[in-house]
């Protein structure tokens, strides 16, 4: 089982909050399309013992791409891997970018997954975020996926905005809800350095939502997602039953996977690799065979934290036998030391031999990542 990751880097506009690498520069976006291609091809080797189960495009913004160029990507990728036959291949989409015929075409070239950048129903956030759609362009573009035949529909939204109330965030999650989509992921805003918001918030022109605020907007995110049927199958991610992101919960559960383009990261469980995030270096690389990414070999501790980091977020949780099997007894040891702490503090629980996060856990999920962690003092 394996995935296949492709980041388009291009945004006709910058959303306020994003630290993604992309840029509103579309000039180079028919180089760039070559550049993946020839990346494609030349990497094919990295999987020729592997089905292919996922696709993923994001970014960036792929619905900026035509359906001739999202086509030829696709077509590429059919000829020089050996994909499954029930493969997820999703699109992230922009809502602005998509109409009924669109979406059609979609469909009939391969698609079967849309994960579209709503972030909230209300026009005030959507400008204060800079977002490009409208809320109504929001419900159509959601009600054409469906008349389009896409059955797997995924929408982002966003929490912990400036100033928004629980009222105003309930009214968000209850709309989500009667749109009838199959996924939620719902984020709590970072302000991540480098972006408009984190120059707002220094400027003191934004201000920071208390944590308690936000902490009570994540609660009643799970509850009413929860009563309405969805499934919370990691810290932001929530589904209908079954209908999991397969593609990120790969990476959950670290499958082997390819990110092909500027900035993305590959992963074939002894390595991680991770491309150029810069266009030109990007090209310049595949253009004349020079380098265009980095690799680390990944030690002991690296395998053991990512398994801590990954294993963490989901319901399905840490399997202690599995770090028994699978790391030096050391490891174990340190784990069980802080099992035993967060369980009588009631961050997490071990149901048969199955550590998770509880709730209370998940407000919290950085800290207790970061102290289950091990660096070489540990041990
Ligand atoms: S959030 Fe998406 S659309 Fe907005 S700038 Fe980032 S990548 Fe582009």
């Amino acid at each position: 089982m394996a995935g296949i990751y492709i980041h388009i880097p291009f945004c006709r506009k910058r959303c306020h909050y994003c630290d993604f690498f992309k840029t509103t520069d579309l000039s180079q976006k028919a180089r760039l399309l070559a550049g993946l291609k020839t990346e494609l091809e030349s990497r094919a080797s990295e999987m020729a013992s592997e089905e292919i189960n996922t696709i993923y495009l994001g970014g960036g913004t792929p619905s900026v791409l035509s359906i001739d160029e999202l086509h030829d990507l696709l077509k590429t990728i059919r000829q020089n891997y050996l994909v499954s036959a029930e493969v997820e291949i999703t699109l992230e989409a922009n809502p602005d970018d998509l109409n009924q015929t669109l979406l059609s075409t979609l469909k009939k070239i391969g698609f079967n997954r849309l994960s579209m950048g709503i972030q909230s129903f209300s026009e005030a956030d959507l400008k204060l975020m800079n977002r490009r759609h409208s809320v109504v362009q929001a419900f159509h573009s959601v009600e054409w996926a469906k008349k389009a035949g896409f059955a797997n529909i995924s929408i982002d939204l966003i929490y912990g905005l400036p100033d928004q109330t629980l009222e105003e965030w309930e009214r968000n999650v209850r709309i989500a809800v009667e749109l009838d989509v199959q996924h939620i992921s719902a984020y709590n805003l970072t302000y991540h350095e480098g972006t408009v918001f984190y120059d707002q918030l220094k400027k003191g022109i934004l201000k920071e939502l208390p944590d308690e605020l936000s902490i009570q907007q994540f609660e009643l995110l799970i509850r009413i997602l929860k009563e309405a049927g969805f499934e919370h199958y990691e810290i932001s991610n929530f589904c209908k039953p079954g209908l999991y992101s397969q593609h990120n919960s790969s990476y959950w559960k670290s499958k082997k996977y390819l990110g092909i383009g500027p900035s993305a990261h590959s992963f074939d469980f002894n390595s991680r690799r991770w491309n150029v995030s810069s266009i030109s270096r990007y090209l310049d690389g595949l253009e004349n065979n020079r380098p265009y990414s980095e690799t680390e070999i990944l030690t002991e501790q690296d395998r053991y934290n990512d398994f801590i980091i990954t294993g963490l977020r989901t319901k399905w949780g840490i399997l202690k036998d599995d770090i028994q099997a699978k790391f030096p007894l050391k490891y174990f040891t340190h784990f069980q030391k802080l099992e035993e702490k967060y369980i009588k503090s009631g961050h997490i629980v071990n149901t048969s031999g199955i550590v998770c996060l509880s709730q209370e856990g998940m407000y919290i999920s950085d800290k207790i990542t970061e102290d289950f962690m091990v660096v070489s003092k540990h041990l």
